[in-house]
């Protein structure tokens, strides 16, 4: 049983998880739209804009940062990320937290 490696509340890593998502999700969009504004369609680039490139480092790093955190701080079990629904308890042990 491993123990969480950042400790404090699921719901507000989770909260922080989907700010980083929401931040790659923009700079993905904001530099497609900048390349498209540009006359440079996506499937006409070799290569993708450095811009969308960034944005998906942060998604994967957002990814990552919830598999991380988003865990019970009694179990260590991974909670799910994809509820937007506050959870006060973990479904493996049981366990509650604030
Ligand atoms: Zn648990």
């Amino acid at each position: 049983m491993r123990r969480p490696r950042l400790s404090g509340n699921p719901n507000r890593n989770r909260l922080i998880t989907y700010g980083i998502l929401l931040a790659g999700f923009l700079i993905v969009f904001l530099s497609a739209v900048v390349t498209a504004m540009g006359g440079t369609s996506l499937e006409e680039g070799a290569m993708l804009p450095l811009g969308v490139r960034i944005g998906m480092a942060v998604l994967l790093g957002g990814i990552f940062f919830g598999w991380v955190t988003v865990r019970c701080p009694h179990c260590g079990h991974t909670l799910s990320i994809g509820g937007i629904l506050p959870q006060d308890d973990c479904p493996h042990c049981g366990g509650r937290w604030e």
